[in-house]
């Protein structure tokens, strides 16, 4: 029989892994809770523009992200930014720069898994989305899945879960008691982010460029202030904000409304100005990530970047290797080459 692979989770890891798979030839099912791809990379569209929700710019470091980066760059889904970046203190703002490039997704964080969720069912995968897996059953080779609207998918050969730890564990605990083990280690930190629309640019710090892509700030709860209206390909979207908390900031209030936490955030944007009023807002709010980035996973981090349990269970994700895109990415890529030379025979 044909294998055929299952794939929990379409972010970034989940949706390389699927890409190396359908390259090796292999049969691929997707299956992601929320109404589209993207989990931790998703943007938000609002009626006047669209805000990045979670990563806002991510790095690259290692040879074969810099090769799949470049094909994104050449289909138009991601751009470099930023390169007006700012920290904004008491002490007034200085421009900042690590000598590292950075990228984005073009026209929105969200296009670069949109293109490759477009790449695998052009590839023959299959998407389900808006399909939360409660369970896997079945027997080792023959695994189902049961999703929360009492669905059942299979069987698959092999069922890789591409999604948070803490989500993962209840998942692979009744199969394999070592990955279940090492799921309860490695914590993810939670992070509110916030985001914010007004009728007019902000105010322009003194000595600042009035371009300004990004700011850290120095407060107890905003952690980055990312411009949207000027990441590559949204110049026309008005003044549109997205304001991150910090990791510490978001645990202590985790179960806070939404509405109270978008105010808080905004009260910490008005600091940074000096004084100067904020312009009048159209609208504003925020989302709970409650798994944002990992924690520091320590020994639990397999070397490889992924895990091939027992019983066909494997799992990827940047929290098997270090808590950025390229890091899911990679975590996903490898994951998926390493079973498609198994699966297929061939490397
Ligand atoms: P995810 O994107 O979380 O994908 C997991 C998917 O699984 C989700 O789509 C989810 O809906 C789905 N899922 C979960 N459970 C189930 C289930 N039971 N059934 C079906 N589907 C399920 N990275 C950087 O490089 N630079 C940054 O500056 C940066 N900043 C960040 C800021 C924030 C606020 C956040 C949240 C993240 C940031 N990151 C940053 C991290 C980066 O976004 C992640 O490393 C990356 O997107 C993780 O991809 P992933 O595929 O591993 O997981």
């Amino acid at each position: 029989p044909v294998a055929h692979i299952a794939v929990i989770g379409a972010g970034i890891a989940g949706l390389a892994c699927a890409q190396a798979l359908t390259d090796a030839g292999l049969a691929v099912t997707l299956f992601d809770k929320a109404r589209g791809p993207g989990g931790r990379m998703s943007s938000r569209h609002r009626p006047d523009a669209v805000v990045d929700l979670g990563a806002q710019a991510f790095t690259a470091r290692d040879p074969a992200f810099i090769a799949a980066l470049d094909t994104w760059r050449h289909a138009g889904c991601a751009a470099g930014w930023p390169d007006s970046a700012w920290r904004a203190g008491p002490g007034g703002w200085q421009r900042i720069h690590d000598g590292r490039e950075r990228f984005c997704g073009a026209p929105r964080m969200s296009a670069i898994t949109r293109y490759l969720a477009d790449q695998v069912e052009q590839a023959g995968a299959a998407l389900h989305p808006a399909t939360r897996i409660r369970a896997i059953d079945g027997a080792p080779g023959a695994l189902r899945l049961q999703s929360e609207q009492g669905d059942i998918f299979g069987p698959y050969t092999q069922v890789v879960i591409a999604v948070p730890p803490p989500q993962a564990e209840p998942l692979v605990q009744p199969w394999d008691n070592v990955l279940g083990e090492r799921c309860r280690h490695l914590a993810q930190r939670a992070c509110w982010a916030g985001w914010a629309i007004f009728d007019a640019p902000l105010p322009t710090p003194q000595g600042v460029d009035a371009n300004w892509q990004q700011a850290h700030a120095e407060h107890p709860a905003l952690r980055l202030v990312s411009r949207n209206q000027r990441k590559p390909g949204r110049d026309r979207q008005p003044e549109s904000v997205t304001l991150l908390a910090h990791s510490d900031w978001s645990e202590a209030h985790l179960e806070d409304a939404p509405a109270q936490v978008a105010d808080v955030l905004l009260d910490a944007l008005a600091t940074l100005f000096s004084g100067q009023p904020l312009p009048a807002l159209v609208e504003h709010g925020a989302h709970r990530w409650r798994y944002s980035q990992p924690a520091d996973g320590g020994a639990f981090r397999p070397e490889n970047g992924f895990i091939i349990g027992a019983a066909g269970l494997a799992l990827c994700g940047d929290s098997l290797r270090g808590g950025r895109v390229e890091d899911a990415w990679l975590s996903g890529h490898r994951l998926g080459q390493r079973l498609g030379q198994g699966l297929t025979g061939c490397d």
